[in-house]
């Protein structure tokens, strides 16, 4: 691989995580030299599927530069970060240093060692409630939970940034509703206490959860349930790959929406849930969870145009028959 056509070397951040991970797996199997940098919070030793391992967190700034000026990336992809809207709700501080703070010490810590491309893990949740759906990336950021504020932080520190120094270049990737699970199961979501939709129904339907709530069916939405924009985590991991190759060829900083362009409510999933596992379990219709908006759906024109990105799992059946393949086998290895 040329270092002149593209990154040849890739530093990430949160690698042993759900998504990280896969994107991991396809930088090694795309023949990029790939360095993974996680404290191991949430994620798993055994996710990182290609390269080696620095155990290390990024409030440690001198094993972070170090780690930097050793490896000497091509690029840095930033995943390591706190996911959860309904915990940013109530532990909003966490959400601020683990997102923000710690985006602020990778920099600094970029700058020192002379690391000038970045794709950051960015989110739909900067959007907040959106005006008009689908959403595009110029509209106005509004974000209504700390998750998606902390987020919209460090899109600020990356656009000054750049601004200030035209030797650094980033791509932020707003990220909708991440699912599914590599499709020959070698990875998928691993969490100790699993929050998603999906994650959480084909939980109850293995029996590991007594039944599952729906957050809410007073939304202004066709069923009254929330809408989202689900996106298989492979499609995802793809979009990095083509991220990099973007700023590789020197383009500027972009901002992209990483979604399919239509969206599936609460229900839809649970239905889906219900007929790819073939089995039925006991939903709770609840109340609103904290910090949910109702509608969330990518307009996702500029990310095909501009990295020309292909996405291949355009199907929610497809997205929740690899989840399911992923937690039949996470459930026979644990006992
Ligand atoms: N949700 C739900 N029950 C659950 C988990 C999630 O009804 O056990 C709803 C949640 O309120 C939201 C949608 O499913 O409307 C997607 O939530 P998730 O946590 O999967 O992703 P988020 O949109 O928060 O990133």
């Amino acid at each position: 691989m040329s270092k002149t056509t593209q990154p040849a070397r890739v530093l990430v951040t949160g690698g042993a995580g759900y998504i990280g991970s896969h994107v991991v797996l396809a930088l090694g199997e795309a023949g990029y030299d790939v360095l993974t940098y996680d404290n191991l919070s949430t994620g798993s030793r055994k996710a990182v599927l290609a390269g080696d391992l620095v155990l290390g967190d990024l409030a440690d700034r001198e094993l972070l530069i170090r780690t930097l000026e050793e490896f000497n990336p091509d690029a840095v992809m930033h995943f390591a970060a706190s996911i959860e809207v309904g915990e940013s709700v109530s532990n909003p501080l966490k959400y601020y240093r683990n997102n923000s703070v710690n985006a602020l010490n990778l920099l600094e810590a970029l700058r020192t060692a002379g690391t000038g491309q970045l794709i950051f893990s960015s989110t739909a949740a900067v959007y907040g409630n959106p005006e008009q759906l689908p959403v595009f990336e110029n509209a106005p950021l509004q974000p209504i939970n700390p998750y998606g504020a902390s987020k919209m932080m460090t899109e600020r520190f990356l656009a000054d940034l750049t601004q200030a120094d035209a030797a650094f270049r980033y791509v932020s990737l707003r990220y909708f509703n991440v699912a599914g699970a590599d499709p020959a199961s070698r990875l998928g979501q691993d969490y100790a206490n699993p929050t998603h939709l999906i994650t959480r129904a084909l939980k109850t339907a293995l029996g590991i959860f007594p039944k599952l709530q729906v957050f809410g069916t007073d939304y202004p939405t066709l069923d009254g349930t929330c809408v989202r924009d689900y996106i298989h985590v492979a499609d995802l991991a793809q979009a990095h790959l083509d991220a990099l190759r973007y700023l590789a060829a020197g383009r500027p900083s972009a901002i992209f929406n990483c979604g399919y362009g239509h969206g599936f409510s609460v229900k839809d999933v649970i239905a889906m849930a219900k007929a790819v596992t073939g089995l039925d379990f006991t939903v709770e219709e609840t109340g609103r969870r904290e910090g949910d908006p109702a509608e969330l759906i990518a307009g996702c024109e500029k990310i095909r145009r501009e990295l020309g990105w292909q996405p291949c799992y355009d199907d929610l059946e497809m997205i929740l028959r690899t989840a399911w393949d992923w937690e039949k086998k996470l459930a026979a290895a644990k006992p």
